[in-house]
């Protein structure tokens, strides 16, 4: 819809929830009762008081202005590439909620003839995650993130994949583990995000292991949450979201959401170190390949962030290693992937180590130099395995 100016007051935007049913009741409540600011997508650093989502822009969930596909691309056009790429690969894409896979494939068709009306409610279902290689060959990085793969930062990128959202449809609390980029080419949504602080993150896992019952996980545990950021996403536009961030999002009118996950060397140890919310999280879909591929992956980056030489990184694995690798155990389970793996990619990256990064001090000259006799001093090894590794 063009001319849409998104509302910036809590007041404007629940004004902007459509009303419908009482459906969006629930929200309201969420929207009034909570302490959530009203702000502006286009000034991050107006809403970061105190550091909370991080210290950095790219730890703040904000409006990326340029267009991210070259040439640039009509909410038709998207629509076309994607439909091509579905006939190509017919397997690459999901209904939820699902009713089984001769329905599901009816809903998907339904869902994309019915794509550009925007009040249009439709089954409720959505149309989640469909690969489009077409449109990751368009896809420009925004030039804030530009410099990350020259740079080297980056450790894995997926493709560009698709949520096609019916008005009405939500998306539940949830958070992603790599940096995303979310861009809307059709439609508006509402965004709900929290930052990625201790208390928000337990609120957020207690939410995904709690029974599930009629009211939606942001409904329950809002209260317990602090720090919400609130706003309104309109067509073309892309929202940049953080790691670790906690949200959900609304549909005020259906749409079209491209998204793109890149996973960077400086948010692994965050990655690392909150394993028990991937587990929570696991629980939900009672997914036990899903924690198996995220034990093995962890464990090919980790591999890949001892190898750099940041020591701010390296300390930061250390600190993360300490509160996440009980996770890991249950996560990986006795695998080739579980905590024998790690120990070995631990001992192979560290064998020239002669200080700890985390506590500064000396340990030994590296078992490099071992000549048949003992080391006087302790090897990082040993250091790491009394001082990190806890019980
Ligand atoms: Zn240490």
């Amino acid at each position: 819809m063009t001319g849409f100016r998104p509302p910036q007051t809590i007041k404007g935007i629940i004004n902007a929830l459509p009303d419908k049913d009482g459906s969006w009741d629930a929200f309201r409540t969420v929207l009034k009762a909570s302490k959530l600011q009203a702000v502006d997508p286009a000034s991050p650093s107006s809403y970061n008081s105190g550091n909370v989502f991080g210290p950095s822009d790219l730890d703040i969930p904000h409006f990326i202005q340029e267009p991210i596909f070259k040439p640039r691309l009509s909410a038709r056009e998207v629509t076309e590439i994607l439909l091509a790429d579905m006939l190509g690969h017919p397997k690459r894409f999901s209904v939820f909620p699902s009713r089984g896979k001769e329905n599901d494939e009816l809903a998907a068709a339904k869902i994309i003839l019915d794509v550009f009306k925007p009040l249009h409610a439709g089954t409720g279902q959505g149309l989640w995650n469909v690969v489009s290689p077409r449109l990751s060959d368009k896809y420009v990085y925004p030039r804030r993130v530009k410099d990350m793969p020259k740079r080297k930062d980056l450790l894995r990128e997926t493709d560009v994949s698709v949520n096609i959202m019916p008005f009405g449809s939500v998306a539940d609390l949830h958070h992603d583990i790599g940096y995303g980029t979310a861009t809307l080419a059709q439609g508006a949504k509402l965004w709900i995000f929290y930052p990625p602080t201790k208390e928000n993150l337990d609120a957020a896992s207690r939410a995904y292991t709690a029974p599930r019952g009629n009211r939606s996980r942001l409904s329950k545990s809002f209260k317990e949450m602090s720090n919400g950021i609130v706003f309104i996403q309109p067509q073309n536009t892309t929202v940049w979201v953080p790691p670790f961030c906690p949200h959900a999002t609304l549909t005020l009118q259906t749409s079209i959401l491209v998204g793109k996950e890149l996973y960077a060397k400086r948010k692994f140890p965050q990655r690392l170190a909150n394993g028990n919310l991937h587990l929570a999280w696991g629980r939900v879909n009672a997914d036990k390949k899903a924690q198996e591929s995220e034990a093995a992956e962890l464990l090919a980056h980790l591999k890949s962030v001892l190898m750099t030489d940041e020591k701010v990184l390296h300390a930061d694995t250390v600190r993360a290693w300490e509160s996440g690798h009980g996770a890991l155990k249950q996560m990986a389970g006795d695998g080739k992937h579980g905590l024998e793996g790690f120990a070995k990619v631990w001992d192979q990256c560290t064998k020239l180590w002669n200080e700890c990064p985390l506590c500064k001090i000396h340990v030994g000259e590296g078992r490099g130099q071992e000549s048949g006799r003992e080391l006087r001093s302790t090897s990082f090894m040993t250091h790491f395995q009394k001082a990190h590794c806890g019980k």
